[in-house]
């Protein structure tokens, strides 16, 4: 089915694969289409937290994975944001999924994706969660511990196992290296474990960090994993993948193209030279934030607001928004980020003459006094109805949100749009706390 929006008074059509629902923006303005659809968030849905979906971004960023890293089919991490068009997007794109639990397995079998598309990627599954993937044909897992393996011996032995190895990046945002992934020089004894126990090891995958910096760490970890492959044949094991994890950033250049290409090369040339392709191993991949990251732009607004005087006798100013840490906002505390805003202008108010600015307090809307956003941050006066937008807020927040003081935080609403480029939001600097 295909989307028309009428931008600049022309009219972009854009081919959708999915079955989403579509919302037509209709604006005759000088602005690009993403800008334009804000603009008709801003004007309709005046009064609570509103994300703006782009799937032509997460479309932008598998062309460029494809092209960049052609032998890595990507299976993207659920967790990072199951966001039904962007899950229906990958899938028509034919992306693979990595699930952690029955929940994200269960809703991309929903979905129509066969169990041959999905790895159950938890080293440490629950029982259940074991059970659920035996009855419903999942074929992979990964483990790191014996007691892993005593597990699926038990419940599910059939299991193709792909060992974890630890893999850290030091500079990575979020390190995942202290609670999973096996020390290489722990591989034989797991190996031999496995072998005694009579299940089938088939692979080896690393997870180097959450948005990672160093790309040698890539390098280091495919060397690693080529040398428990040799252990692993050694001992008779049908050794056949290959699995590099998540850890990638997506991003775009102010020409709006993906900047990809650097760990690309570094991972090409790494996989050339440890699993050259006549070794005939699959090599798959894990990435959550290089897919869901740009995909999405949050709209909070203002709905409260204070002046407190400070000893010194200035002004600071207090306001409440209508998502907060426990919210999409959780990203503050668990992924490590600083979202960057920018102050949107009600358009339902006349133009704000002062252009004083003040210290302020940004609160979340639970009772929570901890639920703050930012402190002491500079900003404008805001009045109740002005907006900040937060770009690139599509990974890690609201997949992470509870509904904590009744609050809907895990249920947005969103506007899905198809932007004819990915530079359209684009305008002055946004502002970090
Ligand atoms: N795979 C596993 C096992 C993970 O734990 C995670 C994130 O925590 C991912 C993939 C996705 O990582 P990223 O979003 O950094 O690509």
């Amino acid at each position: 089915r295909s989307w028309q929006y009428q931008v600049s008074g022309k009219l972009a059509t854009a081919q959708v694969l999915v079955d989403v629902k579509a919302e037509h923006i209709k604006s005759g303005g000088p602005m690009g289409m993403k800008q334009e659809a804000i603009k008709h968030i801003l004007r309709h849905k005046p009064d609570d937290t509103f994300y703006m979906v782009d799937l032509a971004n997460v479309q932008r960023m598998f062309k460029a994975w494809r092209a960049a890293m052609p032998r890595v089919v990507p299976f993207y991490a659920v967790k990072c944001n199951p966001e039904p068009g962007i899950l229906k997007l990958l899938v028509a794109m034919g992306a693979g999924f990595d699930c952690a639990s029955k929940g994200e397995l269960e809703m991309m079998l929903r979905m129509g994706v066969s169990p041959s598309r999905i790895i159950f990627a938890h080293p440490c599954k629950r029982p259940s969660d074991i059970r659920y993937a035996r009855d419903h044909g999942i074929q992979y897992t990964t483990f790191d511990t014996v007691s892993e393996l005593h597990k699926i011996a038990q419940i599910n032995p059939d299991f193709k196992c792909v060992l974890r190895i630890r893999a850290d990046d030091p500079d990575a945002r979020v390190p995942l290296g202290l609670k999973y992934g096996a020390e290489v020089s722990e591989a034989p004894i797991l190996l031999r474990t496995a072998k005694e126990l009579g299940l089938q090891v088939v692979g080896v995958s690393f997870h180097v960090g959450s948005a990672c910096q160093n790309l040698s760490t890539f390098s280091g970890a495919i060397e690693n994993a080529r040398k428990v492959f040799d252990e692993a044949n050694s001992l008779g094991f049908n050794m056949e993948l290959l699995d590099i994890g998540g850890g990638f950033t997506g991003h775009f250049d102010e020409c709006g193209n993906v900047m990809f290409g650097e760990i690309a090369n570094t991972i090409n040339l790494a996989l050339a030279a440890n699993f050259p392709p006549e070794m005939g191993v699959r090599v798959i991949a894990e990435p959550g934030r290089y897919f869901a990251e740009t995909s999405s732009t949050l709209l909070t607004p203002v709905y409260g607001q204070r002046d407190r005087v400070a000893a010194d006798g200035t002004i600071k100013k207090d306001y409440w928004l209508t998502d907060g840490l426990y919210g999409s906002f959780n990203c503050i505390l668990y992924d490590g980020q600083n979202p960057a805003y920018k102050v949107v202008r009600s358009p339902l108010m006349p133009e704000q003459a002062d252009s004083t600015s003040f210290s302020s307090t940004l609160w979340g809307p639970t009772c929570d006094s901890a639920d703050c956003v930012y402190k002491d941050v500079t900003l404008p006066v805001l009045r109740n109805g002005d907006w900040l937008m937060w770009n690139n807020a599509g990974a890690y927040t609201v997949a992470g949100a509870c509904d904590f003081n009744g609050i809907e935080f895990t249920t947005p609403g969103k506007l899905y749009v198809w932007s004819d480029s990915a530079v359209d939001v684009a305008e002055e600097e946004a502002m970090h706390a």
